[in-house]
């Protein structure tokens, strides 16, 4: 009976295993508190990430029927590059992500990375893949070690320090009660938004993904940790395909290509400088972010209330 005993616990494991990787990169992908709805093909091939570019074509999508959330999207992103989304709240740039990341699939259109269509690979390699480091950076219940190798599985401990140190972590992990082995999330110690993010960046940096999904900290840290941490994610991003959410475009005005969302349409689309030309909303939310225009002009606000 041990022989048969054996093989089934494996399996359970085996299975749980599976299973909580996929709810934590639910979670630790931050964009959602939701459970995604997909067809899932349990046959698919690994995703191979070779250049990192990636395609949207005439991607729609709605959460309900008939509803177009996202409408009629196209653009595509080289490998290595920064694509920056912005656009007032509910213009759709998360579900831009989320199709992306496949808690849903597209109604319409397709998405591909390197040329493989995202709902033609097996899911764990799709979502191997990548990284995200955003505002609602999850940690779970248990040290600073797990939450920094989670999703990572074989990683020493001098390679999470050095993913600490890159993620400018090391100083103040250090300075814990019980260093690395601190006990932090839900019941552990309370580490700060800052804190938070700089180990979701030790994450990421540990991953070492082919994709980066980056969602803008309207951040709570003083000036100079802000900066550290700026450079920490630049480095990050530094030649792997990165889809950044901004709120502050100070902080995107580098990106390779700039996506306006209006209304889940792309509205305008470009470098920084080629926006500020046109005129149009990018132009303008520039102008109040940089303290030039007093507000957004009506015809914008009305826009985006539609
Ligand atoms: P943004 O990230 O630009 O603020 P979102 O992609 O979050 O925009 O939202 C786009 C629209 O989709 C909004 O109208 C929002 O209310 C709606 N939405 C977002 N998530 C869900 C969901 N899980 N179910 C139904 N509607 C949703």
């Amino acid at each position: 009976t041990q022989q048969l005993v054996w093989p089934m616990a494996q399996f359970g494991q085996v299975v749980n295993m599976y299973q909580r990787a996929e709810a934590s990169s639910e979670r630790i992908f931050g964009l959602m508190d939701e459970q995604g709805r997909i067809e899932r093909d349990e046959g698919a091939a690994d995703l191979e990430v070779t250049a990192g570019r990636v395609e949207y074509e005439n991607v729609s999508f709605g959460y309900e029927q008939n509803e177009r959330i996202i409408d009629d999207v196209s653009f595509d992103v080289d490998g290595g590059e920064t694509v920056a989304l912005v656009g007032p709240t509910g213009a759709g740039k998360s579900t831009v992500l989320k199709l992306l990341l496949r808690l849903y699939d597209v109604d319409d259109g397709a998405i591909r990375i390197d040329g493989q269509d995202v709902r033609e690979v097996s899911l764990p390699s799709l979502r191997q893949s990548m990284g995200y480091v955003g505002q609602e950076s999850f940690l779970f219940y248990g040290t600073v070690e797990e939450n920094i190798t989670y999703g990572t599985f074989d990683a020493s401990r001098e390679e999470i320090v050095e993913a600490a140190k890159s993620a400018e972590a090391h100083d103040f992990i250090r300075n814990l009660p019980d260093g690395y082995d601190t006990m932090v999330g839900e019941r552990g110690v309370k580490l700060s938004g800052g804190q938070r993010q700089r180990v979701a960046i030790a994450r990421a940096v540990l991953k070492d993904p082919d994709i980066l999904v980056l969602d803008e900290a309207t951040s709570d840290v003083d000036t100079e940790t802000e900066m550290l941490i700026q450079r920490s994610i630049d480095d990050l991003t530094e030649e792997r395909t990165t889809f950044a959410i901004a709120h502050r475009l100070s902080t995107i005005k580098d990106a390779d290509q700039i996506l306006v969302l209006e209304g889940g349409s792309v509205a305008e689309r470009g470098s920084h400088d080629e926006l500020l030309e046109n005129g149009g909303l990018y132009s303008h939310l520039w102008g109040v972010q940089a303290g030039e225009i007093e507000e957004l002009p009506q015809e914008f606000i009305e826009r985006a209330q539609r």
